[in-house]
């Protein structure tokens, strides 16, 4: 079973067209990406599998698809002008800019007596350059025959202002050269119209949340839902990330999928449909071919949660770069409906039938970036084996994930009947699923370049095929191969694909 590092994936996600540097003839642009010819493929299936799952397969969930420049009062009544922002900190020396949570200080000390600071920035290896940094400084201070106290990583937004003055830069390593931490807010502006003032300024969603909850009235009076229900919606938000990183982990322009599910704001109910939300997501994830091993759980703590949210469970996926947040599930209470219905004047009241009842519905809100899960999925599937002593690249995609489904091969080139055949087979397919046809180089390469991209199965046209009808259908996974007739092969396509 192989491991993928991260330079490996970025270098193979260019080579294969899954992924590209955004604007790559230019240098690229920080915190952008393109998909490629792949890649579009594949986000298309993620967002199709999460769509079928959560609003066509369920009776209790309608779509909704709302623009992405909203009215500037939409993101004033959610609080997003005031408070949507991270703390930020330079280094004077490098000029270097860090987003203050993500990165860790701690003193270091032998037998409680500080000797110093070391600071890190937040990535799977961070213990360990902690502790290199530490030993640095022991050795600095003719200490290295004694035994260091162990580290206390904290982010540096907890430092006071006492250690402040003595942390370290993480670039330079020395105290003082850090900035103190200011608010930067997140949300990319723009203005409307065309005369750039004050008075016409707008954003780019930072997320699509809100776009659900500005139409929950329009959506209850047109649909005639009943609670408990929820609106989804896929879209682009947009962050000015303070330092984007990790591909694209944490880029500036994004895709979310989103479900605001509302229901009786009663108490007792939040509890029960909280556990169950988490459920549904984390088996979607499993469902997709997200691997289960590195799938896990991080619950919010009490103190940490915004002041209207009751709970929050983070599904975490340990990526290359270390264990991070893939999908959010928040129990929002009553917070955005009432923000916009006294902000708006317009009345975002349910009248619930059932229990004879005029009130403001609660919310959970799982949410989730598209490219988190195209990384956590391509993580998942690449493997490293060897088949007949020859070492190759697999992608083990799930069928309905999988961004090309078959490859058809003629045996040969140079033969005309088995090229038409093949090709009148590739037309009857193509029409169905997303089927390649491929003629150049030795069927094994053929194969090969099929099983990088996670291609599912190729068929081959050969000699026999002309013959009997029948063709060569090949498995990715186990690299068998099995002998069927036209019939056979479409009703085995039509059973492995939906
Ligand atoms: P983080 O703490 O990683 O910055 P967040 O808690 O701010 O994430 P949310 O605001 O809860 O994220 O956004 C919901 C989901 O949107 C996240 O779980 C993630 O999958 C996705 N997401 C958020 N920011 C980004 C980004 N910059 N790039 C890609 N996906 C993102």
């Amino acid at each position: 079973m192989g491991t993928v590092d991260m330079k490996d994936l970025v270098a193979f996600c260019k080579r294969k067209g899954f992924v590209f540097l955004s604007s790559d003839i230019y240098g690229g642009l920080n915190g952008f990406f393109d998909y490629g010819p792949l890649g579009v493929e594949l986000k298309r299936n993620i967002k199709t599998a999460w769509w079928k799952a959560m609003v066509h397969e369920r009776e209790d969930i309608v779509g909704l698809d709302s623009s992405i420049i909203l009215h500037p009062n939409v993101w004033k009544s959610s609080g997003h002008v005031d408070g949507f922002s991270d703390p930020m900190v330079d280094c004077r020396v490098t000029k270097v800019r860090y987003r203050a949570d993500h990165v860790f200080y701690s003193p270091v000390s032998i037998q409680h007596e500080v000797l110093g600071y070391v600071c890190v920035v937040d990535s799977g290896a961070r213990d360990a350059e902690a502790l290199k940094k530490a030993q640095h400084l022991r050795q600095q201070v003719n200490r290295s025959h004694e035994t260091l106290d162990p580290l206390q990583l904290r982010p540096l937004t907890e430092a006071t202002m006492e250690e402040y003055n003595l942390i370290p830069s993480p670039a330079t390593d020395k105290p003082g050269d850090l900035t103190p931490p200011r608010a930067f807010n997140l949300m990319f502006s723009t203005h409307v119209g065309a005369v750039a003032t004050d008075a016409n300024i707008a954003y780019l969603r930072p997320e699509t949340a809100q776009g659900i909850f500005i139409h929950f009235k329009n959506v209850v009076d047109a649909t005639r839902v009943k609670l408990p229900f929820g609106i989804a919606q896929i879209g682009k938000a947009f962050r000015n990330e303070i330092t984007p990183r990790n591909f694209i982990f944490r880029s500036r322009e994004f895709e979310q999928m989103e479900i605001e599910y509302f229901f009786r704001n009663d108490e007792t109910l939040w509890p029960d449909l909280y556990q169950q939300w988490i459920k549904v997501r984390y088996d979607w994830h499993c469902s997709i071919g997200i691997k289960e091993a590195l799938l896990d759980f991080q619950e919010h703590a009490k103190e940490d949660l915004a002041h209207y949210a009751k709970a929050c469970t983070d599904i975490v996926f340990k990526y290359p770069f270390g264990v991070q947040e893939l999908e959010g599930i928040a129990v929002r209470g009553d917070f955005d409906l009432k923000q916009h219905q006294m902000h708006s004047g317009v009345s975002m009241e349910f009248f619930d039938e059932a229990h004879q009842a005029r009130y403001v519905p609660y919310v959970i809100e799982p949410s989730v970036g598209v490219d988190r899960i195209f990384l956590a999925l391509l993580v998942s599937a690449y493997d490293e084996d060897e088949i007949n002593g020859e070492k190759r690249v697999v992608l083990h995609f799930q069928p309905a994930i999988a961004p090309i489904k078959i490859a058809v091969f003629p045996l040969v080139k140079n033969k005309a009947a088995i090229v038409d055949k093949a090709r009148a087979l590739f037309k009857y397919l193509q029409k169905r699923w997303y089927t390649i046809y491929d003629e150049s180089g030795a069927i094994g390469r053929r194969y090969r370049r099929m099983d990088e991209v996670g291609t599912p199965w190729c068929v081959t046209v050969d000699f026999d095929s002309l013959e009997n009808d029948t063709y060569t259908l090949r498995d990715r996974d186990s690299t068998e191969q099995v002998r069927l007739n036209q019939t056979e092969l479409l009703a085995f396509f039509a059973q492995h694909l939906a």
